[in-house]
């Protein structure tokens, strides 16, 4: 059998004596280590890893960009930002982040609609890459360099005319908030052409969360076709096309990883035209999930278990507040269930359905609906896998004032 139709997001994680391990310690003594439940756990091995396997499957000449916003941690950023080329930030926070890595401001870049002038402004100080969504921000952006007497750097955010097939979110294509939509953006080159802004390139992002590498590959091939047409009307030499990224993670049954090779061929065929077209262009992918989304887990404690007309509740104390993305209310359309352990139980053979809540008092705070699952008793710990992208930061952690989350990186 194919080893990717194997591949469980469990087998990261090697199972000590039953226990789950993170990082060789066993998830009871890192919860003791943590000195609370709940907590998410990242795993720096699994980072490399994945950055590894992306480095040997694609082209050398492919640039590695983290966008931040899938898991901003400062553990974690500052461990991908040895890892990559450059990191993609989306707000004045993540700018922090970002420059406190030590990561050279020429390989940082800022795309997201409605940047405020003080984001603006502060980008254009630290020597970043804006990536340009409208005209009007184009005109801010030029009125605050002239104050800084700085001329920004800048690539204009393209709104494609296509859209990225079966994405899990689409980001393109159509009408959208983001970027400036591609039939304007000769109008808005010869913009920064006489603003003297200092002109680096293009940003396409179509989408995210795509598990077919034949809609990613169709994606990048409409990119580099538009990307190639754009800079004709180019103000100057392309140095930047980001082709953006939207490389999946397998999260429910019957999903199967994305497969990288036929992305890295389609890529080693289109770089030597690129390349002869646009010789001065870096070629950057920017991922988020695909980099961290499977190297963590969220881990809360069964603090009650009870039977309700027939149907048995383990009650924790994570929930949607910590990981609304497992609760299913995050950009789901129907509700599945995330991979889920009982962490201190993995050999136990003595099974039961249950369905995991959290203590919050609405019926969406679900971690897993009907599940089989170890039989499971107060203290124990319940395990969410995948949950190293748009876990934390990506909840409404105020919702219900419980106490905060943890978050290790091991
Ligand atoms: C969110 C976002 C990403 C990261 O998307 P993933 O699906 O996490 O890889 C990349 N680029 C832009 C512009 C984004 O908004």
């Amino acid at each position: 059998m194919n080893a990717r139709l194997l591949h469980s997001p469990m087998a990261q994680f090697p199972v000590i004596d039953g226990c789950l391990s993170v990082g060789g310690i066993p998830l009871t003594q890192l919860a003791a280590r943590v000195g609370q439940t709940p907590f998410y756990a990242y795993d720096r091995r699994l980072l490399d890893e994945r950055v590894a396997l992306l480095r040997r499957t694609l082209p050398s000449a492919i640039e590695l960009h983290y966008a931040i916003k899938a898991n901003p941690m400062p553990a974690v950023v500052q461990h991908m930002a040895g890892l990559v080329d450059g990191l993609d930030i989306a707000s004045l926070g993540e700018l922090k982040v970002a420059l406190d890595t030590g990561m050279d401001p020429g390989r940082i870049s800022f795309a997201g609609p409605g940047k405020r002038p003080p984001e603006l402004a502060a980008a254009i100080a630290a020597g970043i890459t804006l990536n340009l969504e409208s005209f009007n921000e184009t005109e801010t952006v030029a009125r605050l360099s002239q104050e800084q007497r700085r001329p920004a750097r800048v690539a204009v955010r393209v709104n494609p005319d296509f859209e990225l097939k079966t994405a899990g979110m689409k980001m393109g294509g159509g009408p959208k908030p983001f970027g400036v939509d591609a039939e304007q953006v000769p109008t808005l080159l010869r913009r920064i052409s006489e603003l003297n802004l200092d002109f680096q390139g293009f940003h396409i992002f179509s989408g995210s969360q795509n598990l077919r590498a034949a809609a990613i590959v169709e994606a990048q091939e409409r990119t580099f076709e538009l990307a190639l047409r754009l800079a004709a009307d180019a103000p100057g030499p392309v140095r930047l096309l980001n082709i953006g990224g939207g490389f999946g993670i397998p999260y429910f049954p019957g999903d199967t990883p994305l497969d990288l090779e036929p992305i890295a061929a389609n890529l080693e065929r289109w770089l030597p035209r690129v390349k002869d077209k646009l010789p001065q262009a870096r070629i950057i992918l920017e991922l988020g999930r695909y980099l961290v989304g499977e190297a963590g887990i969220y881990v809360a404690e069964v603090v009650d278990r009870k039977i309700s007309r027939g149907q048995t509740f383990l009650i924790t104390n994570g929930g949607l507040h910590h990981h609304l993305a497992a609760s299913g209310n995050f950009g789901q359309v129907v509700r599945k269930n995330y991979p889920v352990a009982v962490g201190n139980r993995m050999d136990q053979m003595e099974r039961e359905t249950v369905t995991v809540v959290g203590p919050l008092c609405t019926p969406l705070d679900i971690l897993a609906d009907r599940m089989e699952l170890p039989k499971a008793e107060v203290g124990d710990l319940v395990v969410v896998f995948q949950s190293g992208a748009y876990g934390l930061s990506a909840s409404p952690t105020g919702f219900l004032s419980h106490p905060p989350c943890a978050e290790v990186m091991v």
